[in-house]
């Protein structure tokens, strides 16, 4: 047994945000993506299940702790607290669960952690941490320890938030946001390439949001399908999204140029992609199936006014005046913890001591939510019988669910305790369902048709449960293999693993040996876990920042469509 098999690694983690084989193996065999393709012949790859549902702010956060969201709590960008309707943007303070990047300092390992979704407010890390999605904009408290960032600005110039409004298509023209988005990956690229020279660590990991941001909007252009119906703008924007994977790739390069011996590179992303065929307005279903009231009177008048309001919205996010107008009608006394006012008008309509379920008001989640006594403030449902029956018969009737073609809209729904288990579950929404993979994402406008297809200039493409992984590290990852499909809580177990270190007894995530040298497994077996259990049973804070960085993260996450 030689030194080398046995000395721990050093680990460098790049994670690329909503990447999926369906774009990487077209890509590859014709001869694009050279340092993906690289990996795939010097090391291992396979699918890497992302957490149901397939959301960036679940599963960063289960590839960062190595648990399901049972475990760590984050079920989407929001919180559902008792006591209140509206639900709050989740930031690091909501998660449940020790980070990766804690564990590793521990056991006295140093880190690097750029620009991981759901990391702010930056935790103080032994190393660096520059915090990514869900940091309100540039001028927070979003790197640690603060003198890095004046580090950083001296030596690569500005140090950006991933929050740039310009980079998320849909607030400016694609060419002006995908010229803003290959600007900002080249600085954080620079900022990376920084951290990994200059600072000591034994755990490296950046994430580029790049490929989903450019998905989500520009997925169509080589949908065969779109490109049918608009010949034009598909032969305008056909490679915009492969240029994005260009891009990503080229940086992974930069990183694959910097590897000595020693340290194992792991790549993955959080989710897969599709395309969007229909959306489906959950609120409203409920309204008609009897489960949401509405009060009456109000709907006319309301109708005009959100038609109205959203012409505005549109106007202003064009001259980048939306953050500060919402600012402002805040300090004026507007909101009061909801970070939108859209939804607040909507959620205004309804009839709360009638309605016994209902869905998001700012849509993007296949969620329903009982209306319970003493959970709820107007809370009409009784916990124990009514509400148990209550859920069953909502799951029975929206799996059965067909739109006016005959189209299966859902999948698949569960009891919340059916789906997940741990110590967070009182977190978790009453009934999640999973819509079907023909592409049907959820609305929460119960205004609105039950379904509709997607606006052709709306959000064309969402996430899908297969991510990627891939490994390289020679004498310790396999070669040239396919390995067996992982899931995303495995990569944090995985990377302790090569760090030397045990994962903890409460981790959902295993091993992905099968990408393993069958001789370095040998000489590096699996440690036993240690007993850590009773740390998942805490909460960091119940501070969900200042209504105006709320306003700016909801901003940030309707531009990118996961709310309306
Ligand atoms: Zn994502």
């Amino acid at each position: 047994m030689s030194d080398s098999t046995t000395k721990p690694r050093r680990v460098c983690f790049f994670g690329i945000d909503g990447a999926t084989w369906k774009i990487i193996k077209p890509m590859v065999a014709s001869g694009r993506l050279p340092n993906l393709a690289a990996m795939m012949e010097n090391g291992s790859y396979g699918v890497l299940d992302s957490t149901c549902p397939a959301n960036s702010s679940l599963a960063w956060t289960s590839l960062q702790t190595g648990v399901h969201p049972g475990k760590h709590g984050i079920f989407f960008f929001r919180e559902q607290p008792s006591g209140m309707y509206q639900r709050p943007i989740v930031s690091w303070n909501s998660v449940h669960a020790p980070s990766i990047w804690s564990l590793a300092n521990e056991h006295g390992k140093r880190v690097s952690s750029l620009y991981f979704p759901m990391t702010f407010p930056p935790e103080k890390v032994d190393g660096v941490m520059i915090s990514g999605l869900l940091t309100p904009d540039r001028n927070a408290d979003f790197i640690y320890p603060p003198e890095f960032r004046q580090e950083l600005e001296k030596a690569v110039g500005e140090v950006p938030s991933d929050n740039e409004p310009e980079v998320v298509f849909g607030t400016v023209t694609q060419e002006a946001a995908a010229k803003k988005l290959f600007e900002t990956t080249d600085q954080i690229a620079r900022i990376g390439a920084y951290a990994f020279d200059k600072q000591d660590w034994d755990l490296y990991g950046i994430v580029f949001r790049g490929v989903d941001l450019a998905s989500h909007r520009a997925w169509c252009y080589q949908d065969p399908q779109w490109a049918k119906l608009n010949p034009a703008a598909a032969e305008k924007g056909k490679d915009l999204l492969g240029s994005v994977y260009d891009l990503l790739d080229a940086k992974l390069g930069e990183i694959r140029d910097r590897l000595d011996d020693e340290t194992t590179l792991v790549v993955a992303s959080d989710h897969g992609f599709d395309r969007i065929t229909h959306r489906f307005y959950v609120n409203r279903w409920l309204v008609e199936q009897g489960y949401l009231k509405l009060k009456n009177g109000k709907i006319a008048w309301m109708k005009t006014k959100l038609f109205f309001r959203q012409k505005f919205h549109g106007a202003l996010r064009r001259l980048r005046l939306l953050q500060t107008y919402q600012a402002t009608m805040k300090k004026l006394g507007g909101g009061g913890n909801s970070p939108d006012m859209g939804e607040a008008m909507l959620m205004s309509l309804v009839d709360w001591p009638r309605t016994k379920a209902y869905s998001s008001f700012g849509g993007g989640e296949d969620i329903v939510l009982i209306n319970l006594k003493g959970r709820q403030p107007e809370g009409c449902v009784e916990l124990g019988q009514e509400y148990e029956s209550l859920r069953e018969e909502i799951i029975d009737k929206i799996k059965q669910y067909k739109d006016a073609d005959g189209t299966a809209l859902v999948a698949d729904a569960w009891k919340r305790e059916d789906l997940w288990s741990g110590p967070s579950i009182e977190l978790a929404p009453d009934i999640q369902f999973l819509t079907s993979d023909t592409g049907v994402n959820a609305g929460g406008n119960p205004l609105m048709p039950v379904t509709s297809e997607p606006a052709l200039d709306g959000m064309p493409a969402m996430h899908r449960l297969e991510g990627v992984y891939l490994m390289e590290g020679p004498g310790v990852v396999r070669k040239g293999h396919e390995a067996a499909k992982g899931q995303i809580a495995d990569i944090a177990v995985t990377m302790l693993h090569l760090l030397g270190l045990p994962a903890e007894d409460y981790m959902d995530g295993g091993l992905l040996g099968d990408a393993f040298e069958p001789e370095w497994l040998a000489a590096n077996p699996v440690l036993a876990r240690t007993g850590n259990r009773g740390r998942l049973d805490f909460k960091k804070s119940d501070d969900w920042g200042s209504d105006e960085d709320a306003a700016k993260v909801a901003e940030t996450l309707r531009s990118l469509g996961y709310l309306e």
